[in-house]
């Protein structure tokens, strides 16, 4: 089995072979936390989910590394009063941290709710600054980067006189990136425009800063993800992904930083996940097409008629490649709602089928199988392996109607491959399962309210809760263990 990534270094898609055999280091550039993360930021980050289960499943042993955006960084005028964490301190008058904390707890809370199983690894950027100031005083040194006013600035030209590709990765030319840029950013402190911040001097109104060799200040944004990839993965690591967004300038910054610093390609495969729509429009809060993800499972919204289970909506998510753009509406919302229903029913059947080992069907398993790995290792394709799930819904469709037989190990083998493909590599929950959890809980309040009637001697009352839980199809059994329920 061959697995094959689409590589936006390469512009195409290539047979992956990972640095340390059965190992894979993998980084995903993390949220900034100073705001609520937004449903574009969920899809990348339930893209990730999606690739770091399917590695996992496909048996490497996964280092998955996501930072935390924590350290104030540049908006891109660079204007320090546009720093979006002083800003946001400002408008609600905390300490940074507390405004870093607050978003961090919501940030879980939200990839939580989706099912995102946490990374191995989640570094911050302040808790990363001595390793920051060291990568950017290695790069004075060897003459990359150049103090200039109390900032220090990575020095493009110098980059690209080396032989070395400005601009390789988003394939831009450094002529035109020149000639389009006006010098904002710096001020006049920067000997070309295009050269970006690795440490930013801090002025008096700046809350965030740190000693450093150049004065008080902060670290760039470009360099965090340098210092933290480096420290966790290593000085060339095999997967670097992110929203499309980030290709540049940020993932671009880092792929220079990383040969300055080492003469070598930080990374061998950069994964860019494509953008999230609402009624084929883009998101943005400006146009008013906007919605939190919260505001999405819970119905409070002017563009879902109902709300959606956390699990609908990541069955949605998944059934776009992660490289397409993917475009949420009602509709979609509602087919995906039908559809999820019907794979957890198939489920469900499957488990009261009964096998025959005379008879042959004409549903290969093996060819089945065969054709999910290949959707899987075909750059993830989560659409085509969903569309193939299917096929097997429909299969187990027909085993009830007993117009197809399956074998006894057959049948084992079709669960196991299934449940995994469900569960553990598209990450999706059984939303029933959770509703029976419900159920007992409450069944067990109602049963701990009839003893409690028993006891103080009101029979009519613990009566009432027996007969009318019967007339709804439970019936409760007392034994010596306690009360026990049985639903028909
Ligand atoms: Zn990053």
């Amino acid at each position: 089995m061959q697995l094959k990534i689409y590589n936006s270094l390469a512009g195409e898609k290539e047979i992956f072979k990972p640095i340390l055999e059965g190992n894979v280091g993998m980084y995903v550039c993390g949220p900034t936390v100073y705001s609520n993360v937004h449903l574009g930021n969920v899809r990348t980050f339930l893209s990730f989910d999606f690739i770091y289960r399917s590695l996992t499943h496909l048996g490497y042993k996964v280092r998955y590394v996501r930072n935390i955006t924590d350290a104030g960084h540049l908006t891109d005028d660079g204007d320090v009063n546009n720093d979006r964490f002083v800003k946001q301190t400002r408008l609600e008058k905390l300490e940074p941290m507390e405004i870093v904390q607050k978003y961090t707890v919501d940030f879980h809370k939200v990839l939580d709710m989706f099912n995102l199983l946490p990374p191995n690894i989640e570094p911050t950027a302040t808790g990363h600054i001595v390793e920051q100031i060291e990568l950017t005083q290695k790069l004075i040194e060897t003459g990359f980067a150049y103090e200039s006013n109390g900032s220090v600035y990575f020095d493009v030209l110098e980059y690209n006189a080396r032989g070395l590709n400005y601009g390789e990765l988003s394939k831009r030319n450094i002529e035109e990136l020149f000639a389009n840029t006006r010098d904002l950013d710096g001020q006049g402190e920067k000997k070309n425009p295009q050269d970006f911040a690795l440490w930013k001097k801090a002025s008096p109104a700046h809350i965030m800063r740190w000693n450093s060799p150049w004065g008080e200040g902060f670290p760039g944004w470009h360099l965090e993800c340098t210092a933290m990839s480096t420290k966790y993965l290593g000085e060339t690591f095999d997967i670097h992904g992110g929203g499309m967004d980030l290709k540049f300038p940020h993932h671009e910054c880092e792929i220079a930083q990383g040969k300055a610093c080492n003469g070598a390609s930080p990374v061998n495969y950069w994964m860019h996940a494509n953008m999230l729509t609402m009624n084929a429009q883009r998101m943005s809060k400006s146009t008013g097409n906007y919605i939190l993800p919260m505001q999405l499972v819970s119905g409070e919204n002017d563009f879902f008629e109902k709300s959606f289970h956390p699990a609908i909506v990541r069955f949605c998510f998944l059934q776009a490649h992660y490289r397409s753009v993917l475009d949420i509406s009602n509709d979609a919302m509602l087919a995906s709602e039908k559809g999820f229903s019907r794979l957890m029913e198939a489920l469900k059947i499957l488990n009261s089928i009964t096998p025959n080992d005379e008879k042959q069907s004409g549903f290969s398993l093996d060819d089945w199988k065969a054709k999910c790995y290949d959707a899987l290792t075909d750059d993830f394709n989560s659409p085509v392996l969903i569309a193939h799930l299917f096929e097997a819904v429909k299969f187990i469709f027909a085993l009830k109607d007993e117009k197809e037989t399956i074998s006894a190990q057959g049948l084992e083998d079709l669960k196991s491959t299934l449940n995994a493909f469900v569960f553990d590599v598209l990450g999706l929950q059984n939303i029933e399962e959770n509703n029976n959890e419900k159920l007992d809980q409450t069944l067990q309040v109602l049963i701990e309210l009839r003893n409690q009637a028993r006891k103080s001697k009101n029979f009519d009352l613990s009566d009432q809760i027996r007969d009318k839980l019967l007339a709804e199809g439970i019936e409760l059994k007392d034994g010596r263990e306690g009360t026990t329920y049985s639903i028909s």
